[in-house]
C-alpha cells in the first residue's frame, strides 16, 4: 500500500514483548455506526428483493459470530436481475450522455467519502481485516477509483478506444472475499462509466458491503437496474456467468474457478477478463536498504494476512545478506500485532473463513513435512475465530509446494540467489505472472530486472502500491485482462 496512506509503524506489542510501561492500550474502534440488519434480501431493479435459492449465513471471522442471513440467489433469481440490468441498459444507461453518467458515479464516490467510516467497520467485521486496512487503504481506493472512473465517462472518445466506443451490455461480475468493496469497486466504475449495467455476485462470506453499496445506489437515486447484487455461493455465481444474456463476464477469485468461467463462456461472444491468483517474487538485493526492505517485505505478505493475490509470497534474497535481512525480518515480526480486527493499533487480523484456514493450515504442514524450517514470533492467538500466526519458511526449495502453490495467507517462503540472472530465473519459474517485487539501490538493475520479470506488475523498492490510475493484471494463470486507468476501460467497451 502507499506509504502516505498508511499510519506510522506501531511499536513492540504485548503480544510478543514482556508486558510493560510501553504496553498499548486497546484501542478499539466502535461498531455502533454500523447497522447490520437480521436478514438481507437481493437488490434487483433499484429494490431489495427476495431470493428463493434458501439462504445463507456470513460470520465475523474473528468472533464466529453469525451476523446475518443473506438471500441466496437460484437461476430463476439471476434471470430477473439480468432482465432487469437489460431492461435499464435498453432504456436509460447505454441513451444517456456520458456526462450524465458521471454525474451519478461523483455522486457514488462522494457518499462512499461520507459513509467510509461505516463502510470500514462494516468491512472490518464481515471480512476479519484489521480496521486500519479497511479506513486507510480499501475506502480510500474504493472512492478513488469512483472519482477516476466518473472523470472519465464524459472522455471515453479520448482515451485510445476510437471516436465513439460503444459499451457491451450487460456484465455479469463475480468477485472474491479478500478487498470486497475494493473489488466491487474495480469492476462497477469502469463498467458503468462506459454505459454497461452489471449484476454483480459478491463472495458468500462477504456479502455486506456490497449490500450496503446497494443502498448506495438507491441514496444516489441511480437508475433502476443498472446495478443488481445477486448474494450466494459458487451456484449462484455459476448461473450468472453462464446466462445467455449477459454480454461481459469479469470475474476475480481462484485459477481453478476461472479455468472454469472460462470453459463455460468458450464458444459465446462473451467478453471475458480474469484476474486469478499468484505466487509473486519478491527479490532483495545485497545492496538494497535493509529496514526499508523488511518493512516492504512485511507489507507484501501480512498485509491482509496474506489474502492478497499479488502477495510478495516468495521472498528472493541474495545470499550474501540472507541472514542479516532474515534477522532484522523475524525482529520485525515479533512486532506486529495479530487480534481485534476492530483495534486500531492492530496489524494482523482473522483469516477470512474456516476453510481458507484449513487450506492455509494444509499447506503449512505440507511445507513441513517436505523438510522446510518454518518460523513464527511468539504470538497468543485468540481462543475463537479462524487465525494464523504470521510465519516464514526457510530451507525453502523451489520444488517444494510451498514455493510453487498460491498459499493466501501470511506465510512467506525464502529462497536465496547469488546473481540477477539465477534471481530472474527462479523469480519466473512459476506458472503465476501477476506481481513482483525489486529492492536494490541501483537504478539500472531495477530496469534490467524489471523488464525480465514475466509480471503484470512490477514495484521497485515498494510493494502492494495501488492506484486507479494504474493498470492491474496477470499473464498465463494469473489470468487476462487489466483493471485500472485508461487500460481498465477496455474491457467494458465494444473494441
Ligand atoms: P473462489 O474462486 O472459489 O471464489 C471467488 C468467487 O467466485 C466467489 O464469489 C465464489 O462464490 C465464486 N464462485 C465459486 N465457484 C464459482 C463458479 N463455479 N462459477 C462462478 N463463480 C464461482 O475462491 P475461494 O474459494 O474463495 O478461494 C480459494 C482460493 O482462491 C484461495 O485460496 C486463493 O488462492 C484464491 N483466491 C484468489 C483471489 C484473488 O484475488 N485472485 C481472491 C480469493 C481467492
Ligand atoms: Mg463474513
Amino acid at each position: 500500500m502507499p506509504a502516505s496512506q498508511k499510519p506510522p509503524t506501531p511499536a513492540p506489542t504485548s503480544g510478543s514483548a514482556p508486558a510493560g510501561l510501553f504496553d498499548y492500550a486497546p484501542a478499539p474502534e466502535s461498531r455502533a455506526i454500523v447497522e447490520i440488519k437480521p436478514s438481507y434480501e437481493l437488490f434487483i431493479g433499484g429494490e431489495f428483493a427476495a431470493g428463493t435459492g434458501g439462504t445463507l449465513k456470513t460470520v465475523n471471522p474473528a468472533t464466529e459470530e453469525v451476523l446475518a442471513e443473506v438471500a441466496v440467489a437460484s437461476a430463476a433469481d439471476v434471470d430477473r436481475a439480468v432482465a432487469a440490468a437489460r431492461t435499464a441498459y435498453d432504456t436509460v444507461w447505454s441513451k444517456l450522455p456520458g456526462s450524465e453518467r458521471a454525474k451519478y458515479l461523483f455522486r457514488i464516490a462522494r457518499i462512499i467519502q461520507e459513509r467510509s467510516r461505516e463502510l470500514a467497520v462494516l468491512e472490518s467485521i464481515d471480512n476479519g481485516k484489521p480496521i486500519r486496512e479497511t479506513r486507510d487503504v480499501d475506502l480510500p481506493l474504493v472512492a478513488a477509483h469512483f472519482f477516476h472512473y466518473a472523470g472519465w465517462a464524459d472522455k471515453l472518445s479520448y482515451a485510445g478506444y476510437g471516436p465513439d466506443p460503444r459499451p457491451l451490455g450487460v456484465a455479469a461480475q463475480v468477485i472474491p472475499w479478500n478487498f470486497p468493496l475494493l473489488m466491487l469497486a474495480w469492476k462497477i466504475a469502469p463498467a458503468l462509466a462506459c454505459g454497461n449495467t452489471v449484476v454483480l455476485k459478491p463472495a458468500e462470506t462477504t456479502p455486506l458491503t456490497a449490500l450496503a453499496f446497494a443502498s448506495i445506489c438507491q441514496q444516489a437515486e441511480l437508475p433502476p437496474g443498472v446495478v443488481n447484487i445477486v448474494t450466494g455461493a459458487g451456484e449462484t455465481g455459476a448461473a450468472l456467468v453462464a446466462h445467455p444474456g449477459v454480454d461481459k463476464v469479469a470475474f476475480t477469485g481462484s485459477t481453478e474457478v476461472g479455468r472454469g468461467i472460462a470453459r463455460a463462456v468458450a464458444g459465446t461472444s462473451k467478453k471475458v477478463t480474469l484476474e486469478l491468483g499468484g505466487k509473486a517474487a519478491n527479490i532483495v538485493f545485497d545492496d538494497a536498504p535493509i529496514d526499508q526492505a523488511v518493512e516492504g517485505i512485511v507489507d507484501s505478505i501480512f498485509f491482509n494476512q496474506g489474502q492478497v493475490c499479488c502477495a510478495g509470497s516468495r521472498l528472493l534474497v541474495q545470499e550474501s545478506i540472507e541472514q542479516e535481512l532474515l534477522d532484522a525480518l523475524r525482529r520485525r515480526m515479533s512486532t506486529l500485532r495479530l487480534g481485534d480486527p476492530l483495534d486500531k493499533n492492530t496489524d494482523v487480523g482473522a483469516i477470512n473463513s474456516q476453510a481458507q484456514l484449513a487450506r492455509i493450515t494444509a499447506l503449512v504442514e505440507a511445507g513441513e513435512q517436505e523438510g522446510a524450517e518454518r518460523w513464527s514470533p511468539p504470538c497468543q492467538l485468540p481462543g475463537t475465530g479462524y487465525w494464523f500466526a504470521p510465519t516464514i519458511f526457510t530451507n525453502v526449495s523451489a520444488t517444494h509446494r510451498i514455493a510453487r502453490e498460491e498459499i493466501f495467507g501470511p506465510v512467506l517462503s525464502v529462497l536465496t540467489f547469488r546473481t540477477p540472472d539465477e534471481a530472474v530465473a527462479k523469480a519466473n519459474n512459476t506458472p503465476y505472472g501477476l506481481s513482483a517485487g525489486v529492492w536494490t539501490e541501483k537504478g539500472s538493475r531495477i530496469l534490467s530486472v524489471a523488464k525480465k520479470l514475466r509480471a503484470g506488475v512490477v514495484w521497485a523498492n515498494t510493494f502492494n502500491k495501488f492506484d486507479p490510475s494504474s493498470p492491474f493484471g496477470g499473464y498465463r494463470e494469473s489470468g487476462y485482462g487489466r483493471e485500472g486507468g485508461a487500460h481498465g476501460l477496455e474491457a467494458y467497451l465494444d473494441v
